[in-house]
């Protein structure tokens, strides 16, 4: 493993020592080299160029660069959601949020630009959008997240061009920052927010800390109102510490009991029917209720909670052999849905597939996850977690990871807050460089 170790924090290595550090040798002992051999040569097909997906060619590619990897994902860049409440507030711009897939065509992956639209599990094939079929012996699934939109009354796919979710990056985070830009001084930031399991739990609430951060530097009579879908949130006394003594009474957060509850939205007139009573907004961010990405769907991997189950140990699919879900879309216990765990899970699924196509036993790995947020862009708080694998379920490791201190000095939210860049340097050149 070649991680790039010099500049990472005792922290991050402890972490990746805990999960892909341990992936080589772990090989090594089954048997499968980090070249691996002819007999583990195949045709290995992943669809989804974001975190799961890419990092998953690239470590197949790794630990065996005899296999032939496929993959395929419809845009020629690929924009984080990772920094874009950053974005959003207004201190970053969207080209340093974008990668390309040139450093993954010059490690020898065939990188396809289209839709796959079918697949076939028993004849093991994938057709692509503009009709071609490809063959694969293990095929890696990771597509995301997609909306359910219909839970709300008043909402589709549609409404997200004036009610932006920003749940996707890329002309959604544009439009949610551009609406913020035009509001009045004095207006309603209104954000319905998603109910669980939804992708990055301290999302939301880090987007109101930038959100709350453009409106104290531009427009500070304005208000943040959030009307929550659940009663509970990740990391929910740090991020209310760190709301109140930066921005004060600006924002409000409702649980679901106490009125975030949402009845229904008029898109047109921007008012929200929820327990809380009426509320008029000048921007509405709706965050629908979310799924496993539609492929997911299609090829049958879903169960009734709209997401994958997959083996705990490899991230195999319980339904479909040879059919591996890593990321958003697959049930992986405690672990959050992340760009994070989706690396980490791509990896462990890497090495069971090459070790799977060179005959050998699976291995189980140790999966890592840190969340850092933003509250302002000097004021960071995170958490971290280790999984292991017990009775064939993906497990919290006790007293490895824990969350920021609350009370903490503003040199200590300061230095986390160089973390969280340096976080995202990390693993954007680990998934994409
Ligand atoms: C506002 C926000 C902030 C976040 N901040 C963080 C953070 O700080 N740290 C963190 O770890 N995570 C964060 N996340 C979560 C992170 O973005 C996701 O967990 C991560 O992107 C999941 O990776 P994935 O591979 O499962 O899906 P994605 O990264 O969404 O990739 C899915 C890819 O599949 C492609 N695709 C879908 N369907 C098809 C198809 N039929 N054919 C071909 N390709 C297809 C899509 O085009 C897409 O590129 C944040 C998310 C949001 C919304």
């Amino acid at each position: 493993m070649t991680h790039s170790i010099q500049n990472l924090s005792r922290r991050r290595l402890i972490q990746l020592a805990a999960a892909g550090v341990a992936l080589p040798s772990a090989l090594a002992l089954n048997g499968c080299s980090a070249t691996g051999s002819r007999k583990g040569a195949g045709h290995i097909v992943v669809v989804g160029g974001g975190f799961g997906g890419s990092a998953m060619a690239k470590y197949l590619k790794r630990y065996n660069p005899e296999l032939n990897v496929t993959l395929i994902e419809p845009n020629q860049t690929y924009v984080t959601c990772p920094g874009s409440n950053w974005v959003i507030g207004g201190f970053t711009e969207m080209q340093e949020i974008t990668h390309t897939y040139e450093a993954a065509k010059k490690r020898g992956i065939d990188v396809v630009h289209e839709m796959v639209t079918v697949v076939d599990p028993q004849k093991q094939t994938v057709k692509l959008a503009g009709g071609k079929t490809l063959s694969y012996d293990k095929l890696v699934v990771s597509p995301g997240i997609d909306f359910k939109w219909d839970v709300h009354e008043g909402v589709n796919a549609d409404t997200a061009n004036s009610l932006p979710h920003a749940y996707k990056a890329g002309d959604q985070t544009l439009l949610l920052r551009d609406q913020l830009r035009a509001m009045k001084n004095g207006g309603t930031f209104l954000m319905i927010a998603p109910p669980n399991p939804f992708r990055c739990p301290p999302g939301p609430y880090e987007r109101v800390g930038m959100v709350a951060h453009y409106l104290k530097t531009h427009k500070p009579k304005s208000k943040i109102l959030i009307l929550d879908q659940k009663n509970n949130f990740s990391k929910q006394g740090l991020f209310m510490e760190g709301w109140e003594s930066q921005y004060g009474q600006m924002i409000e957060w409702v649980s679901l009991d106490d009125g975030g509850k949402l009845h229904s939205i008029d898109v047109a007139n921007k008012t929200v029917e929820a327990g809380y009573g009426e509320v008029k907004a000048d921007v509405i961010n709706y965050i629908p209720p979310q799924k496993a990405g539609e492929l997911a769907a299609k090829i049958g991997l879903t169960n009734e909670s709209g997401f994958c189950p997959v083996n705990q140990q490899t991230f195999e699919s319980t339904i479909h052999k040879n059919i591996y879900v890593i990321g958003d879309a697959c049930i992986a216990g405690p672990m959050p849905k992340s760009g994070h765990s989706a690396t980490s899970q791509a990896k462990t699924a890497a090495a069971n597939i090459v070790l799977a196509m060179a005959g050998q036993e699976t291995l189980s790995a140790k999966n890592v996850n840190t969340c850092y947020s933003l509250i302002t862009p000097d004021y960071a708080i995170s958490v971290a977690a280790v999984y292991d694998v017990v009775d064939g379920k993906i497990v919290d490791v006790k007293g490895a990871g824990g969350v920021s201190p609350m009370r903490a000095t503003p040199q200590v939210r300061k230095m986390e807050a160089n973390y969280t860049r340096g976080w995202y340097r990390s693993i954007t050149d680990e998934v994409w460089g």
